[in-house]
């Protein structure tokens, strides 16, 4: 077993702490990897808080993870001691249900195990708040980065990875008109991906204070959603709306800005449902209302390659461990841009 310095919530209303735990010596088709960054996604909070009501305790969040791989089990072959690598949400699947064999982990029939929190009939999972992981190679990605960059990498495998397969699904490029709807973790990288692929992107937002950001990053307009008039500017104009926010929210107003057959897709995942929304929206227009979860290994390493590609990597704010509690209140403000990543030197 290897020792393993961590940070663990032990309940939903006790803050993370320093945690021992156990990693698992790699097997043959394993690879262990000293984890150099975690980003701190809002899903964190949320698990560490119990507000999904599934939490299994000792909870150790993280699921942004790079590092440096320092040991490989005898059958790996695809990484090297010493190479750069990322784990994001998933650590394993079924591997033989119809998804899986598509390389759509993530909607893995059987259900696939998270990086952290396990997942129904597997063993609870410790996440990327800790010093060190040991992750079966089919679910390691690799990093083409600069290694300078590395920090600001790690967020592109939750964040990066929920706006970039979504994108892509729905023909994000040349010519499409895209809004992205919030500009938080998700939202920045929606901004900065749409606006790699070459779509028109329009970013909405509630703060008069992320107009020049949002254009900084890439958006080509941005509009203000409590701005009645400049909503209405934008009816019937997009092909495709990605909605990165985590509130309970009106979704007739995003609808409305859609072309026939556009369509408006969910990533953000609130704790309450958003109010029912006009069924004539949907029919008159054809439009359809749909939702995403995260992206397959093979479309994760897609992104990683795309974002090396284009040189975007997440806009951040690094902290040590020990800050972890005091940025989850920052992040419930609003108060981080775009993204927190935990310095794991930190932990030594
Ligand atoms: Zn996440
Ligand atoms: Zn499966």
């Amino acid at each position: 077993m290897i020792k393993t310095n961590a940070y663990a919530a032990l309940s939903s209303t006790a803050a993370l702490a320093p945690f021992d735990i156990s990693r698992r010596e790699p097997g043959p088709d394993e690879v262990q990897i000293e984890i150099l960054f975690c980003g701190v996604c809002h899903s964190d909070l949320h698990t560490a808080r119990n507000e999904w009501r599934n939490t299994v305790y000792p909870c150790v969040p993280g699921h942004e993870i790079v590092g440096r791989i320092v040991a490989v089990g005898s059958a790996v072959r695809a990484f090297r001691v010493g190479e750069l690598a990322g784990v994001g949400c998933m650590v394993d699947s079924c591997g033989h249900c119809a998804s899986c064999a598509e390389g759509e982990e993530q909607y893995c029939e059987n259900g696939f195990t998270g990086t952290y929190n396990g997942g129904p009939g597997v063993e609870n999972t410790f996440g990327g708040y800790s010093q060190a992981i040991v992750v079966k190679e089919s679910f390691v990605l690799h990093i083409h980065h600069p290694e300078a960059q590395l920090a600001a990498v790690a967020p592109l495998l939750c964040a990066g990875i929920t706006t970039y397969s979504p994108l892509r699904h729905w023909g994000a490029g040349p010519g499409k008109q895209v809004g992205i709807v919030g500009l938080g973790g998700l939202g920045h990288m929606g901004v900065k991906i749409a606006h790699a692929m070459g779509a028109h992107v329009v970013l909405f937002t509630t703060s008069p204070g992320k107009v020049a950001d949002g254009k900084r990053l890439g958006a080509d307009e941005v509009v203000l959603s409590t701005d009645r008039a400049q909503c209405a500017a934008q009816a019937g104009r997009l092909e495709f709306i990605l909605d990165t926010v985590a509130a309970p929210h009106q979704l007739d107003t995003y609808l409305t800005m859609l072309k026939r057959d556009g369509t408006l897709t969910l990533v953000g995942a609130p704790a309450e449902p958003h109010p029912a929304s006009a069924v004539f929206n949907l029919i008159l227009k054809r439009r359809s209302l749909a939702g995403s979860l995260i992206g397959g290994i093979r479309e994760t390493q897609e992104m990683l390659d795309f974002c090396a590609d284009k040189g975007i990597v997440s806009d951040i704010e690094t902290i040590p461990m020990q800050a972890i509690n005091g940025a989850y209140e920052r992040m419930l403000r609003g108060d981080v841009k775009y993204r927190f990543v935990i310095d794991m030197a930190s932990l030594r």
